[in-house]
């Protein structure tokens, strides 16, 4: 059974508190990380079909070569570190098949696997 990390990314505020928590976990040295926040935007579409008028800007996590999935703490019945501190919940923990059934098409997802 494949476990994996699930984050709703429209929701994602771009707090940092994924990576701080992380970082406490893993113990890491300053500019090394578990978990990183990309950014895309801010920029209006001027030549896609759908723009003008609409805009990007994405806060994205993306899980690093360092992370171990919180095995210490999962073991033991708790959350991943940043799926715990994640300020907007919209990190989930799981099964990637019961993980991709929430995957709805409504809103962006991007799931993590080790
Ligand atoms: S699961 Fe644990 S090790 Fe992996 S990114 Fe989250 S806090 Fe870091
Ligand atoms: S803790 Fe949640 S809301 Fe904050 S940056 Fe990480 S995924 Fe986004």
């Amino acid at each position: 059974m494949t476990k994996a990390i699930l984050i709703n990314y429209e929701y994602c505020t771009g707090c940092h508190s994924c990576e701080v928590a992380c970082k406490k976990h893993l113990g890491l040295p300053a500019g090394e990380f578990g978990i990183k926040l990309s950014e895309t935007g801010p920029y209006e579409y001027r030549g896609a079909p759908e723009g003008p008028g609409r805009w990007e800007w994405t806060w994205l996590p993306v899980i690093t070569k360092a992370c171990d999935l919180c095995e210490s703490r999962t073991e033991k019945g708790k959350m991943p570190a940043c799926v715990q501190h994640c300020q907007a919940w919209c990190m989930y923990y799981g099964e990637v098949s019961e993980l991709a059934a929430k995957m709805d098409g409504e809103t962006r997802w991007a799931l993590f696997t080790k």
